[in-house]
C-alpha cells in the first residue's frame, strides 16, 4: 500500500469510527474513549491525538457556520438574543457531533504514518 492511499484508508476508517487497521472493529468504546479493535486487536489506544480532533472541528465549524452569522446579522439586523439563541446551541451542538469524527480522522491520520505515543514523545 502506498503511502498516500494508507492515509487515505487510515482517515477514512477514522471517520467512519472504525479502527484504521482494519476498517471492521469500533474506535471508541464511548463518546470519546478510545479502545483496542475487537475484530483484529490492533491498540488504537496507542496512536495520539492530543489537541488536533478539537483543533480541526473549530477550524472547520468556524469556516462552515460564522459566514451565515455575518451574513444573517448583516440581512436582518436581529436583536442579540436572537443571534445568541440560534447560533450558540448550533455550534455547540455542531461541535459536539463532529468532534469523534475528527478524533477518528487524527487517530486514522497517526496509524497511516506510524506515529505512536512512544514516536510521538522523542
Ligand atoms: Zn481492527
Amino acid at each position: 500500500m502506498s503511502e498516500q492511499s494508507r492515509i487515505v484508508t487510515g482517515v477514512g476508517r477514522g471517520l467512519r469510527l472504525r479502527c484504521p487497521q482494519c476498517g471492521e472493529g469500533h474506535l471508541f468504546s464511548g463518546f470519546l474513549k478510545v479502545k483496542g479493535c475487537e475484530a483484529c486487536g490492533e491498540d488504537n489506544t496507542n496512536y495520539p491525538s492530543d489537541d488536533a480532533p478539537p483543533y480541526l472541528t473549530l477550524f472547520l465549524i468556524g469556516h462552515l457556520i460564522v459566514p451565515f452569522m455575518f451574513w444573517m446579522d448583516k440581512a436582518w439586523a436581529p436583536a442579540m438574543w436572537v443571534m445568541f439563541a440560534i447560533w450558540l446551541p448550533l455550534i455547540g451542538g455542531l461541535s459536539l457531533a463532529m468532534l469523534p469524527f475528527m478524533k477518528g480522522a487524527t487517530i486514522g491520520l497517526a496509524w497511516a504514518n506510524g506515529v505512536t505515543r512512544e514516536t510521538a514523545r522523542q
